[in-house]
């Protein structure tokens, strides 16, 4: 799509785990070339809007389009299929495997119907499309020197960007990261934003969760504050940063 128009409508979206309502009423977009930042206290609701927005978990209310489609009560797979990738909170990894093949592994479960078939019928040249095409998104977020490192043996900056290049083989057009700076150094977090304005140069979008302000308000067009399952705020990052209620609810000034 052309630069500014909506690629993902998060509109009027509610999940309800049992009596306590986690998103309410939330609604959204992010526009084709646009870094978004999701931002709000601890239980907010951000991770939930993630797994609603991504086909992890079934709406209460609401819709979600992509591309104008509705893509809600899609599987996952189907979403990540269309353009629609993610990371998750925590790293997901098998630490005993290379970062080649943790990310060839990604793209491998991602492209398959069912895992145990897909084990099955792995063929020698699908197997090496895998892993040519782990080693260009390594390449391409500037890992090439450490594909043959064992995952686990990697500090977090490096596996925080193996869990990018994973989220990447599918081709995405709008990737979801879910506090990709948490816990990271100072050039650590400088890296990974290095990487993510790369990615929007490259014609991606973004939208993720970070809690540190500097982070968010240096890389993103526009920013979203969710409080108590509900949507605060919406607005520049200078519009934020301004707002008092937003210095009361998330910097606690
Ligand atoms: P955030 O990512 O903004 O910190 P979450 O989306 O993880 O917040 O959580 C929002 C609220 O929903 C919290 O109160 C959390 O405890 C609750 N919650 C999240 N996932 C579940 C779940 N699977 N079952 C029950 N409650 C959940
Ligand atoms: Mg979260």
């Amino acid at each position: 799509p052309p630069a500014g128009a909506p690629l993902l409508e998060v509109q009027a979206v509610r999940k309800q785990f049992g009596g306590l309502v986690a998103v309410n009423d939330v609604s959204f977009e992010v526009r084709a070339g646009e870094i978004v930042g999701l931002i709000g206290p601890n239980g907010a609701g951000k991770s939930t809007t993630f797994n609603l927005v991504s086909g992890v978990l079934r709406l209460s209310a609401g819709q979600v389009r992509w591309r104008g489609e509705r893509v809600d009560g899609l599987p996952s797979r189907e979403i990540a299929r269309r353009g629609l990738s993610r990371t998750f909170q925590h790293v997901r990894m098998i630490p005993e495997m290379t970062v080649l093949e943790n990310v060839a592994l990604g793209g491998y479960l991602r492209s398959q119907a069912g895992c145990v078939r897909a084990m099955l019928r792995l063929e020698r040249d699908e197997e090496r499309r895998l892993f040519k095409e782990a080693e260009r998104q390594l390449q391409r977020i500037g890992m090439a020197e450490q594909l043959h490192e064992l995952a686990g043996n990697l500090a977090l900056g490096p596996q925080r960007l193996m869990e990018i290049a994973r989220a990447l083989a599918t081709d995405p057009a709008l990737l979801l990261l879910d506090e990709p700076a948490a816990g990271l150094r100072h050039q650590e977090k400088q890296a990974l934003a290095a990487v993510l304005r790369q990615l929007r140069q490259e014609g991606m979008s973004l939208l993720l969760v970070e809690h540190d302000m500097d982070f968010v308000m240096n890389l993103t067009d526009r920013i979203v504050v969710m409080e108590f399952g509900t949507l605060l705020l919406e607005g520049t990052p200078q519009q934020v940063q301004a707002s008092p209620a937003v210095r009361a609810a998330y910097l606690g000034t």
